[in-house]
């Protein structure tokens, strides 16, 4: 099997130090660099899979680094940064990042985010293949991305599977709209959240997990699980 190689540029010795020590927990091989000369070599040497970059090292500009990764060696970036306007992520996103987390950031957020990009590279962990739950009547397969009713595939949409993974991944825990709106599509726009209403209607109806997807008033969602 082969390992997944993800390459951290941060300046931020202790945020690169975390996420290398989280990343290495998930099954990963995890090399950090402290500088932007440092990372243009480990990108060279290390040839990561996907690269963590941090958008404003003292040494060269996160732009140009973003470019030298995705232009020269065709590997796909999520970008670190303390900016969280959306003027800033869609500038990241136009010069050919593929996701962007801001700081301060949730480490399962993350994970989340790098399991995406490898995702649609056909790259997925030794672990989330094996990765097996059951919400009601529902098997769900992490691996697989399929969810089967009865013995019957359910039809799901990639946003709707990432949000049932999401949910069935943190049982008990509720979630504001908002912070599912930001982890499972990427973004948080003012007004939006109704994105994640229409979605959990689908998937309570497709699914029939009516009881299993509790509405938390005035707050937001949660996963139930059957007690045993
Ligand atoms: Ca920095």
């Amino acid at each position: 099997m082969e390992e997944i190689r993800i390459l951290i540029i941060e300046d931020e010795k202790p945020i690169a130090d975390i996420l290398k020590y989280d990343l290495s927990g998930e099954g990963y091989r995890v090399d950090c660099a402290y500088t932007g000369a440092r990372g243009m070599l480990a990108v060279e040497e290390f040839r990561p899979h996907l690269v963590l970059l941090d958008w404003m090292l003292p040494d060269i500009s996160g732009v140009d680094l973003l470019k030298y990764v995705t232009e020269g060696y065709h590997i796909p970036v999520i970008m670190l940064t303390a900016r969280g306007t959306i003027e800033d992520k869609v500038y990241g996103m136009s010069c050919g990042a593929d996701d962007y987390i801001t700081k301060p950031f949730d480490l399962r957020e993350v994970n989340i985010r790098i399991q995406a990009v490898l995702r649609r590279l056909g790259r997925v962990l030794e672990k989330e293949k094996k990765e097996l739950f059951r919400m009601q009547d529902v098997l769900i397969h992490a691996g697989e991305r399929t969810a089967i009713l009865e013995g019957r595939r359910v039809e799901l949409t990639p946003k709707e599977f990432d949000l049932l993974l999401w949910l069935v991944r943190h049982p008990r825990q509720v979630f504001t709209r908002a912070r599912l709106l930001d982890t499972v599509w990427g973004y948080d726009v003012e007004g939006d959240t109704r994105t994640v209403d229409i979605h959990i209607q689908r998937l309570r109806k497709k699914l029939h997990v009516e009881e299993a997807i509790v509405t938390v008033h005035g707050v937001g969602y949660k996963y139930v699980p059957e007690k045993a």
